[in-house]
């Protein structure tokens, strides 16, 4: 914990998180220069993109007092593994409200991956069906924990609240210093968006370094035109938090909601290329729901030309941020 004024935050993480060259991948697409940020390698129970939201997250439950955690996500939920593992780190208790939308998949998705490791990591799982208000959910639960004589901190799904999204400032300098040291030129920087908070943090991060390096969120679910304004909201609350003075430009938040095929957390035919791509060319496991869209967003990217030579030519390195996921890879054939 820090000082007075500060923001609170808990050390979770493994950071900063390796920036390694992918130089088969690169080769065999003939593109720009990729490298990854290995965010899938955070440390945590397996990792991910949420364990940087969490040390915000957290520490903001443990200032209010809180003896336990709610959050919620899907069937094979990172964010719930993550937040499991996180109270379990922090000797606190753990709610999760699982909403199972595909409740006919084989045992290995309803049962494996994610949610036999949120159990094994000690948290209390709730089931939900297929649509229910999972916002209310959790407010009819905190409001039972209460009147139980419990102190319920809600986290909200994905962890992207402004206090989650702070996590991803953190990270959009990381990336810039490491860029920095390795002599690169960056011409964009690619991940999964889903909830909005890991963009949101990084259009925040990249303002407050006054960096014009533009980030491109990949949709695995949520149309663009419904995320966008998610995101920009976020990243603005993030640099009110901070109190520094920044616009979040008209053009920062960029989202391309072109690889979610059919539907969120449905395999598609560019999400098992680009995730087989990776492993045979790179022995890097991605993942079926974000990271595996969001390399076939890049992939199809560099296809169609995105980053030819042009004016800014010198500018030929891309980070694409991987997000985690991998142990969902057991929950899918
Ligand atoms: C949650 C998640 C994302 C999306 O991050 P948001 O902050 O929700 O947009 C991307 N990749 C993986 C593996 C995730 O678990």
């Amino acid at each position: 914990m820090t000082g007075p004024g500060a923001i609170p935050h808990i050390a979770l993480a493994d950071l900063p998180t390796p920036l390694e060259p992918l130089r088969r991948l690169s080769a065999e697409l003939g593109g720009p220069r990729i490298w990854v940020k290995r965010d899938d390698a955070t440390g945590l129970a397996m990792g991910g993109n949420k364990v940087r939201k969490l040390e915000y997250l957290m520490a903001d439950a443990a200032e209010q007092g809180a003896d336990i955690v709610l959050t919620t996500g899907a069937t094979q939920s990172n964010h719930c593994r993550q937040t499991a593992a996180a109270a379990s780190r922090l000797g606190i208790d753990c709610e999760l409200l699982i909403e199972h939308r595909f409740p006919d998949w084989p045992d290995a998705y309803t049962e494996g991956g994610n949610l036999q490791l949120d159990r094994l990591l000690g948290a209390t799982v709730i089931d939900l069906e297929r649509g229910v208000d999972r916002v209310q959910a959790m407010e009819d639960r905190a409001a039972e924990l209460r009147a139980d004589g419990r102190r319920p901190y809600i986290i909200a799904l994905g962890g992207s609240s402004v206090v989650g999204a702070m996590g991803y400032r953190t990270a959009a300098m990381e990336i810039l210093r490491q860029a920095d040291d390795l002599g690169l030129e960056l011409r964009e920087v690619v991940h999964a968006t889903a909830s909005g908070g890991t963009q949101a943090g990084l259009v925040a991060g990249m303002a407050i370094r006054r960096s014009t390096v533009p980030v491109l969120g990949i949709s695995a679910g949520a149309p663009a035109d419904y995320l966008a304004p998610v995101v920009r909201e976020l990243a603005e609350g993030v640099i009110a938090r901070i109190g520094i003075d920044r616009e979040i430009a008209d053009d920062a938040v960029v989202i391309d909601d072109d690889y979610v095929g059919e539907e969120y957390g449905i395999p598609t035919a560019e999400m098992h290329e680009a995730v087989s791509m990776c492993a045979r060319l790179e022995g890097l496991l991605l993942d079926p729901v974000y990271s595996g869209k969001a390399m076939a967003g890049l992939i199809g990217h560099i296809r169609a030309g995105r980053y030819r030579a042009s004016d800014s030519a010198s500018a030929n390195d891309v980070v694409f941020i991987h997000t985690g996921g991998t142990p969902a890879l057991f929950a899918y054939r």
